[in-house]
């Protein structure tokens, strides 16, 4: 039996940490700080540097020397070397990582310690993905006269900005296929959750990373991420985060046109049909919300139910919701952990109060988590609201809460239409148990991701983004090297 406890007071003493630019540990050139606190109670953890745009010249400026250094002399199969040293050192330290996160923002330490899978998965994908780049001979019109190829190449620079809700496959889904196409990252992690993420950075390190290949500028996004959005010396920006952040970046990268991809937020629609196998469909619903305390992009926040079983269909979500644990995300048995600040609370329960007052009715939760032993830390209990309408604010809003908005419908026609209907489209789920009712949704709802009978999965194999304002581009799958690749023609004139 892991003494978490224990090994929390030795991991953070509330001293300070450096970020890391160019393979060096530093503070931030203004020297200003900003605190990291559990949320889970207040205490304070660890200060880290408030980076500013003059340590994002320093960050991108390492990055750039590095790119243009020793760096570009690495082969696909040093690459991939490096990116499994970097997978072992992070099985190694496995629950280190874990730990971090949970401190840093709450998630349950099962849920994290669970994730490995996915996150030793990515990195081992990308080390296979490294050797595999290559471009194509092509014919032309001038045959035997002409050749002509295409090569790819590292975009280069590219500048990562992160939000908190999973620093760790967050993190490593922006850095490991850059260090596989060979190109160099200054990172942005959120002023919410930065410790796990200069974890990350020491870990690869030892890994062997050589330097100014991976920098973390810590900081705020209106100072540090928005100098980094606008960097001319930046030529592609990965974004997760939320959309109105998504657009501010967008709008400030076409300084220098730089490249941009992003992962933004949703509204996600869970369809249940009327031949459902309700068992199995209840804790699947339910946690495709509540999971990390709803503080998750993909949540299927509006449950759209059959009419048929609307009722005890819902009836039963509420009732497995009210039966959740809440609790600190390192006691073993916690199934709900923290918000991840007092903002984001205050955010969370003005949804809560918003809801009632346009005539949702509230089945289960509702309000804040009270009690000893919640003092100190933002814990709000898991919320099911019955009698939603589509017009209804937190039927149209991503609340980014462990908030459910269960809606009935009649027909499939009509679902389809009304789950469409939100400027979002990140991901879906279904629950039929007839084939082609299930087909026929998984086509017609535009999302980047649709789950049958299931939610939540994913894969470093398969392809992960949203449509419409969800976002663009691809994280996952081979797709996601084209992020981070340029294809250049190389014509050759025989004569
Ligand atoms: P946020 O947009 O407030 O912040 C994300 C990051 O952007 C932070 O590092 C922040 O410091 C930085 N930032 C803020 N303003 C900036 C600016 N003007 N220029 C540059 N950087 C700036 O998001 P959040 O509150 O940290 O996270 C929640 C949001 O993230 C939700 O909308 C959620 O849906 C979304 N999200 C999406 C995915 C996905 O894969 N689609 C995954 C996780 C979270």
């Amino acid at each position: 039996m892991i003494d978490w406890q224990a090994r929390a007071a030795a991991l953070y003493d509330g001293g300070f940490r450096p970020m890391f630019i160019d393979g060096n540990w530093c503070e931030a050139r203004s020297g200003e700080v900003i605190e990291a606190r559990n949320p889970a109670d207040g205490s304070l953890l660890a200060t880290v540097p408030k980076g500013d745009a003059a340590d994002i010249d320093a960050a991108v400026a390492a990055a750039r020397k590095a790119f243009e250094g020793p760096w570009s002399k690495f082969t696909p199969f040093e690459r991939q070397a490096l990116l499994l040293r970097i997978a072992d050192q992070f099985e190694a330290e496995w629950e280190t990582l874990c730990l971090s996160d949970t401190l840093d923002m709450g998630m349950p330490i099962q849920r994290t310690l669970a994730n490995s899978r996915r996150v030793l998965g990515m990195l081992r994908f990308y080390a296979g993905q490294a050797v595999t780049i290559h471009g194509e001979t092509i014919p032309n019109s001038f045959p035997g006269e002409i050749y002509s190829s295409t090569v790819r190449e590292p975009i280069g620079v590219v500048g990562a900005i992160i939000p908190w809700n999973a620093p760790i496959a967050g993190s490593i889904w922006k850095i490991a296929p850059a260090i596989a196409t060979g190109c160099t990252v200054v990172l942005k992690p959120s002023e919410e959750a930065s410790l796990t993420v200069l974890l990350i950075a020491r870990l690869m390190r030892e890994a062997g990373l050589p330097d100014g290949v991976l920098n973390i500028v810590t900081g705020y996004g209106a100072d540090a991420g928005a100098a980094l959005a606008a960097h001319p010396g930046v030529d592609k920006i990965v974004f997760t985060g939320s959309t109105a952040t998504g657009q501010a970046i967008a709008r400030a990268a076409t300084g220098n046109l730089k490249r941009v991809s992003l992962e933004l937020g949703g509204k996600s629609p869970v369809i249940v049909c009327r031949d459902a196998d309700i068992e199995k469909a209840v804790p699947v619903a339910a946690m495709a919300v509540f999971a990390n305390s709803g503080q998750i992009c993909i949540a299927g926040s509006r449950l759209f139910v059959a009419r048929e079983i609307h009722d005890e269909f819902v009836r039963r979500v509420a009732d497995f919701a009210s039966k959740l644990k809440i609790g600190h995300g390192i006691a073993g048995d916690t199934d709900i952990g923290p918000i991840i600040s007092a903002r984001q609370a205050e955010r969370i329960s003005s949804y809560l109060s918003v809801g009632p007052s346009e005539g949702a009715e509230v089945l289960t939760g509702g309000g804040r988590v009270e009690g000893e032993a919640f003092q100190g830390g933002h814990f709000i209990h898991p919320t099911v609201f019955g009698g939603v309408t589509d017009n209804m604010t937190v039927a149209r809003e991503e609340i980014f809460g462990p908030v459910i908005s269960a809606l009935p419908f009649d027909s499939i026609d009509e679902v389809v239409e009304r789950a469409n209907a939100t400027p979002y489209g990140l991901a879906a789920g279904v629950f039929s148990t007839h084939l082609g009712t299930a087909h026929k949704l998984a086509h017609r709802i535009k999302a980047g991701s649709v789950w049958v009978n299931m939610y939540h999965a994913i894969d470093p194999a398969v392809p992960f983004g949203g449509v419409k304002m969800s976002g663009y581009g691809r994280e996952g799958g081979t797709e996601h090297m084209e992020e981070y690749l340029d294809t250049k023609a190389i014509w050759i004139n025989a004569d």
